[in-house]
Parts: structure tokens; C-alpha cells; sequence
């Protein structure tokens, strides 16, 4: 089994990867973190696929992550009497609040924030950006429009106001339902969908209230320009590229791209890159050169996690999908440039003992050549803040509850591990051999920089880095 890389897979379950041999395999190929997508599948689906999964866990005996991806304030037109509508460029037209199926000349747009923000001049984008229209004049409850890219609109297609901040929850009449059950499922990972403000994010804590962690979704712009508070609120940020390609132009998509994983990195949380990375894979069974070559460069910006979407899902080739995404990020962290891609940007330690010791972690292994750092983790924020300083060796967590070590199977370089916690010195030192030897990341004679709190168990405590020696007795 693949274990041996720093940058993780995620693969959205689906269709095409929903029986226990399919996902095992997808184990086996690297993922290490599964997402549901709540946009599609009904909760007995879910509910059979993460079974699914944590028999692959137990069976595997390597801690998985699943994220339940909300479908969020998703915007969508009504229906026509023909089921479609060709729109010309010039022409006018206009969407209302009236349910009556639309025709040539208006359509239902069931969204009454869209009709109260939009103004004379705001752009509607229909159907993934492929068409555009011009809103000319708006009143309470309409907006007549002027068509500037047509095409043909369906029903219920998407609509996407990439200019104003919407008065909308981010947590829709459906999203409350299904994180209701998703919470109790057990999801470890909560993928929020169109955040536009930091508090949307707040609000969402509110009702996790601590049972996941919090996975922003950065597809609006409004999003970026309130990024740093976002990232602030939330435990980690996935770009994703879909809907923020179609919410601003896709030449900003790449110099975006960069600038989130940075900020993400500097405040230490960690950043998914998400959507098209294989997509072609969906139907063919190898990669375009310019996909690998996307793959590659979000793994030297130094990324925590790379996603497939639909590839896994619902395509031909998920398990071939993964085992690309992981030779690809292997070749990646062996090539001797990709050292100076992730040491050319430092994250700044915060003034902590904590932080000062895992840091100096991060020093004393590459000194001394480690074969890994261990640390125990109560909370996981140790391991979070190991994985943040990007070290060479592995980081190998050590947690008492699994619910943490799944959490933790998605940030960068973490192996967790669960282990019960140490009871005295030699015992912390006698259990880190171990479980190096365990991972297989330490051979005898070689060196673990170990970091842990004493009082041993107190989360957030970690005061204590030692070195010590693997020796032929660990393997046992
Ligand atoms: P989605 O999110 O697949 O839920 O739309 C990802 C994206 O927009 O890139
Ligand atoms: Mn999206």
C-alpha cells in the first residue's frame, strides 16, 4: 500500500466506486481521504458507501478521512414549457419570480436575493459561464436582461452572480438536513460550498460545533477578497477551481491558485486543490500531458491535498486515476527542485513553546538525517503544526482517538497512527520505536526526533523533543 508520499490524495466516491473492492482499491492506489458529494445520491447512498469504507479502514489499518461535501446555495433557473430555450446575443429576455414553466421571451429564477442585489450592468453567467447576459433594468421582483454571450439554456441549469455578495445563507434548508446526518455518520471533514464572507464560516461552527472539522470552499470572488478571515475560521480551504473558473475569468485562476495555498500555509491550515486535475481520465485511461503537468505543479506549490472529482466518481478509470495522481506526486517529491519549490516559503512560528519545539523538530531532523519526526498529538494541532513546516522526513502522528487520526489523513506529510498514549519517559520512547518501525518509515539505526507535552495526555502541551535510535529489538 502506497504510504510513503507527503502530498495526499482525495477521490470522490460515486457511482463508478461504491463497492468494497473498488474502494479498497482505491486505498491501496493512495487515496487517503474520500468525499461525498452531497450535490448528488440519496443519504442511504452515503450512509452504504461510508460503511463501505470503514470496513477498507479496519480491514487496511490505516486511518481514512471521508469529508461530506454540502451542496451550498447552488443557484439554478426554473423550467420551460419545451425544456429549453435558444438565447441569441442582443436579444432581451427576463427572469421573475413567477413558477409558470418559461418560454422564448422570460424564465422563473426561484432566487429572490439574485433579483434584490442585481443592478443595472451586473452579469448572470447560465450553465457553468457557457452563457452571459446583462442585467439592464431590475425591479422588486424581475430583471429584464440583454443576452451578451447566447446558446441555449435548459431547465434548472445553474446561475452563477459572480459581482455581488448575495444575502444567503451559506447552509441551505438541505444542508442543514444533510449535515444533520452527516454529523451523525461520523463525516470528519465538513466541505462548506460557496462561502462568501467569513461569517458564513462562523455560522457553520455554530452548528458543527466542534464534531468536524470545517473545509472552506474558495469558488466566489467575494471569497477572495475576505480570504485571510476565511482561512482564519476555518480548519482548511479547498480551491475550487469549477465554479471559481466560471465566477471569474480562467486566466486568474492559476495566479489565484498560488496566492491561496500561501495564505492557507502561512496561517498553518491546510489546502486542498480541487476539480479537472485528471479530467480527462474520466473516459480515457491516461492523462493529458498539460493535466499531469497541473497535478505536478500544485504538488510543488506544496499543496497538503490534490482531488478527484468526477474521475473517481463516475468515470472509467477511478482506480487508474489515483495511481496516476500518485506517481505523478511521487516523481514530484523526489525531484531535487521540489526541496527548493517548498523551502523558497517559510510559514512564521508563532511565539509559542509548542510552535519553538516543532520547529526545532524540523531542524534537529534534517541535522541529523531522522528517518521521521513522531509526535504525540492529543488534539492533532502537533501534527498540524509539524505538517506546517513542511519537514523532509515523515511526520508520524501519534493519536489516541481515531476520529483525530482520520482528520489528520489529510494534511500534508501526517501518517497518523493511533496508539494509546505514553505513561512515562521510556514508555514515549519505547512506543514511538515502535510504531516508526510499525509504519515502515525507520529501520534499526536509525534516528526519530520525537516531540511530546509532559504531563503526558494535556492537548496543545507539547514542551519536550528527544532523539532516540531504533534498534533491531523494535522489530519485534
Ligand atoms: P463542486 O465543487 O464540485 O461541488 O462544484 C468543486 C468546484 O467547484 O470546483
Ligand atoms: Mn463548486
Amino acid at each position: 500500500m502506497r504510504h510513503d508520499a507527503s502530498t495526499k490524495i482525495i477521490a470522490t466516491l460515486g457511482p463508478a466506486s461504491s463497492t468494497k473492492e473498488r474502494i479498497k482499491a482505491l486505498v491501496m492506489a493512495g487515496a487517503d481521504v474520500f468525499r461525498f458529494n452531497f450535490s448528488h445520491g440519496s443519504h442511504e447512498d452515503h450512509a452504504a458507501r461510508l460503511e463501505t469504507l470503514r470496513a477498507v479502514e479496519a480491514e487496511l489499518g490505516k486511518p481514512i478521512g471521508a469529508l461530506m461535501d454540502l451542496q451550498g446555495p447552488k443557484l439554478r433557473v426554473g423550467s420551460f414549457a419545451d425544456g429549453r430555450v435558444m438565447l441569441v446575443a442582443g436579444q432581451r429576455f427576463r427572469f421573475d419570480l413567477d413558477p409558470a414553466p418559461g418560454d422564448a421571451a422570460r424564465v422563473q429564477l426561484p432566487h429572490k436575493a439574485i433579483i434584490e442585489a442585481a443592478a443595472p450592468g451586473t452579469n448572470l453567467l447560465l450553465d457553468d459561464g457557457k452563457l452571459r447576459v446583462r442585467v439592464e433594468e431590475a425591479g422588486p421582483e424581475h430583471l429584464e436582461v440583454t443576452v451578451v454571450t447566447g446558446g441555449v439554456l435548459s431547465d434548472r441549469k445553474g446561475v452563477n452572480v459572480p459581482d455581488v455578495v448575495l444575502k444567503l445563507s451559506p447552509l441551505t434548508g438541505k444542508d442543514r438536513n444533510d449535515l444533520r446526518f452527516g454529523l451523525d455518520q461520523g463525516f470528519d471533514w465538513v466541505a462548506l460550498s460557496f462561502v462568501q464572507r467569513p461569517e458564513d464560516v462562523a455560522e457553520a461552527r455554530r452548528l458543527i460545533a466542534g464534531r468536524a472539522a470545517i473545509m472552506a470552499k474558495i469558488e466566489k470572488p467575494a471569497a477572495i477578497e475576505t480570504l485571510e478571515g476565511i482561512i482564519e475560521l476555518a480548519d482548511g480551504v479547498m480551491i475550487a477551481r469549477g465554479d471559481l473558473g466560471v465566477e471569474m475569468p480562467p486566466e486568474d485562476v492559476p495566479g489565484l491558485q498560488k496566492r491561496i495555498i500561501r495564505a492557507a500555509r502561512s496561517a498553518g491550515k491546510p489546502v486542498v486543490v480541487a476539480t479537472q486535475m485528471l479530467e480527462s481520465m474520466i473516459k480515457a485511461p491516461s492523462p493529458t500531458r498539460a493535466e499531469a503537468s497541473d497535478v505536478a505543479t500544485a504538488c510543488y506549490d506544496g499543496a497538503d491535498a490534490l482531488m478527484l472529482s468526477a474521475e473517481s466518481a463516475a468515470g472509467d478509470y477511478p482506480v487508474e486515476a489515483v495511481e496516476i495522481m500518485d506517481r505523478i506526486i511521487h516523481r514530484v517529491e523526489s525531484d531535487p527542485l521540489y526541496r527548493s519549490y517548498i523551502d523558497a516559503y517559510r510559514a512564521e512560528a508563532h511565539d509559542t513553546e509548542p510552535d519553538a519545539i516543532t520547529q526545532a523538530a524540523a531542524q534537529v531532523a534534517r541535522t541529523i538525517k531522522a528517518a521521521a519526526i513522531v509526535t504525540y498529538t492529543t488534539s492533532g494541532t502537533t501534527a498540524a503544526r509539524a505538517s506546517r513546516e513542511r519537514p523532509e522526513r515523515p511526520i508520524l502522528g501519534l493519536i489516541t482517538r481515531l476520529g483525530t487520526a482520520r482528520k489528520l489523513a489529510l494534511l500534508w506529510g501526517v501518517q497518523p497512527v493511533v496508539c494509546e498514549d505514553a505513561y512515562d519517559f521510556d514508555d514515549m520512547i519505547q512506543k514511538a520505536r515502535e510504531a516508526a518501525v510499525r509504519a515502515g518509515v525507520a529501520r534499526p539505526g536509525q534516528a526519530l526526533v520525537i516531540t511530546a507535552g509532559h504531563p503526558f495526555g494535556t492537548p496543545g502541551a507539547t514542551n519536550m523533543l528527544r532523539i532516540a535510535h531504533v534498534s533491531e529489538r523494535d522489530l519485534g
